[in-house]
């Protein structure tokens, strides 16, 4: 059955996952606040992410399609960093939108530099979630005049949250229709021009070479210690280092809640090999990306792989995959993106090293070769890698899965959003929300409840939390029918409700209430900690 975004997003405000940001002053465009079960569940999915990825790695033994075991390590870098990494990654000259109309064939083009090519513009639903959505859109219409825009209703003044019925010429690039290379596009406008990156001034001076950026991305923080990396945790290729950490883009069209923001999180792999192994490691780590998501609850038939075609690769690219969802705010067959897993050879190492030529004399390719002058100097030092057995020295080439945190919330949260039927106090069938999330994602694991506040319930019910409390995040609630403290559990996510009632002050038993089965077991109080903990963990 269809999901109703504008349901998924009303109990993600009314049940405090999520909050537009500095909402008291109207909220801002693409910033989104994570309340008290948002933060648990987000948290839940980094912590997820870093112990299968990173923490629980077993170094020792290869893993099911792997060439070969291989080893992981973590980073946390600052989100500020160096001006000169900006202009060697290629942000500072690549990372910016801009647009393009074609006189002849009226059609609109956005020139996505780090791709080399022009993509075109098509027409698209987007749904509102927010006030500020609202407000952004209209200004946009009066920015831009309606040229660019055609809205449904046709008054900006009558959108309303949860208006799904208005299209735009612009849309998110998933969706984007490759186009023609420039030289055949004939006579174009002038371009217009979106630079993406945050600046801001380190100091107080204030000068040029004071100007940086927040971070776009987190993996440059890890490209620029490659070699602290490998000085001081004596790793092996093959490696991988993987941070998580806040970027930041000011993105022109941040919508669809989200799914697009202008501060979000990121979940990053770097992962170096030898170049002839590259093709090989690629393959698996698309492959186990994928898999992840599924052992998490994504759904097989919400999930694809998209493999880029070649004309839209960026230009170091030898191959990208991304995982995409089938997002509810998405038509019907279309599918947003939730990782892109890239191979990108030996790219970024070697422009850390040797700097990069100047991308307006060569604007399609900016790939150093042996007599061009960078524009940008490199760092000069060596991040190349000497093999201890071959003796042979190489720039390692480079395996990329970029997640998103927030993405990857909001596809949980939306593959979780079910409407069920469940009986009620009486017995009668009702329509109940559950959020079906993965017990190693849900906020909250268990709530404890007394049956009713008397003849001791609440005592028993009271330790039992505080010793649960040691190990999970529970919750405890005494206040009103139980039927309605089930309701509001599942609405939360929480796997498992445990109920004292007075069967459980004789024989030292409570029941345990599985969410999606609605099966409850008669569990001994002794063994209840054991209980939860082997159902989490499953
Ligand atoms: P898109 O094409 O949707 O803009 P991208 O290809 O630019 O994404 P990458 O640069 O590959 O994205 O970033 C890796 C991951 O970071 C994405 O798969 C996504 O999960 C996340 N991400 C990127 N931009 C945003 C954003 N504005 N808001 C939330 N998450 C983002």
């Amino acid at each position: 059955p269809m999901k109703s975004m504008d349901s998924i997003v009303s109990l993600c405000k009314r049940r405090g996952f999520l909050f537009q940001s500095s909402e008291i002053y109207g909220g801002v465009q693409g910033l989104w606040d994570y309340g008290p079960l948002g933060v648990e569940l987000k948290r839940n999915l980094k912590d997820a992410w870093w112990r299968d990825m990173i923490a629980g790695h077993n170094e020792l033994v290869s893993p099911a399609g792997a060439p070969s075991s291989f080893e992981m390590v973590g980073l946390d870098c600052t989100i500020l960093m160096h001006p000169q990494v900006w202009k060697n990654s290629g942000h500072y000259d690549l990372f910016h939108d801009f647009m393009v109309d074609c006189r002849e064939s009226k059609k609109r083009y956005r020139h996505d530099q780090v791709r080399g090519r022009f993509v075109e513009y098509r027409e698209t639903k987007i749904f509102v979630t927010t006030l500020a959505e609202i407000e952004h859109e209209a200004d946009e219409v009066r920015r831009r005049g309606m040229k660019y825009f055609k809205l449904r209703p046709k008054n900006a003044d009558d959108l309303t949250v949860g208006d799904e019925s208005i299209t735009l010429d612009k849309l998110d690039s998933h969706d984007e229709v490759l186009g023609p290379d420039a030289k055949s596009l004939g006579t174009l406008t002038e371009p217009r021009e979106f630079n993406l990156m945050f600046k801001t001034t380190l100091g107080a001076l204030g000068g040029e070479e004071d100007t940086t950026f927040l971070r776009p991305e987190t993996a440059q923080g890890i490209f620029v210690n490659f070699k602290n990396v490998l000085d001081s945790s004596r790793v092996k290729l093959p490696f991988g280092i993987g941070q998580v950490g806040k970027s930041f883009r000011n993105e022109i069209t941040p919508r669809n809640f989200t799914f697009r923001s202008r501060e979000f999180e990121q979940m990053e792999i770097e992962f170096f090999c030898h170049p002839s192994q590259s093709q090989a490691w690629y393959g698996y780590w698309r492959d186990r990306r994928l898999a992840w998501y599924k052992s998490l609850g994504l759904s097989d038939e919400a999930l694809i792989m998209r493999e880029h075609h070649t004309e839209e690769l960026a230009h170091y690219s030898v191959g990208t995959a991304d995982i995409e969802y089938a997002f509810p705010f998405l038509p019907e067959g279309e599918y947003g993106e939730l990782e892109g897993i890239a191979h990108r050879g030996d790219f970024d190492l070697r422009s850390h090293m040797e700097g990069k030529l100047d991308p307006s004399t060569s604007p399609m390719t900016v790939e150093l070769n042996e007599n061009g002058k960078p524009k940008y100097r490199g760092s000069g030092k060596d991040l190349s890698y000497r093999d201890e057995e071959s003796n042979e020295k190489f720039v390692p080439h480079v395996i990329e899965p970029s997640a998103g945190a927030d993405r990857g919330v909001l596809a949980f949260l939306c593959e979780a959003f079910t409407e069920d039927e469940a009986p009620d106090e009486k017995g009668k069938m009702q329509t109940r929300t559950v959020m079906k999330l993965h017990p190693r994602l849900a906020p909250i694991k268990a709530a404890v409840f007394p049956l009713v506040k008397k003849d001791g319930m609440p005592e028993v019910a009271q330790e039992i939390y505080g010793s649960l409390k040691e190990h999970f995040n529970v919750f405890y609630d005494a206040k009103g029918a139980v039927g309605r403290r089930y309701r509001r559990q599942d609405e939360a996510g929480t796997p498992y409700c445990i109920t004292v009632d007075g069967e459980s002050l004789t024989d030292k038993t409570v029941t345990i209430r599985d969410r999606d089965t609605l099966e409850q077991t008669r569990v001994k109080i002794d063994e209840i900690v054991e209980v939860v903990r082997e159902r989490v963990n499953e």
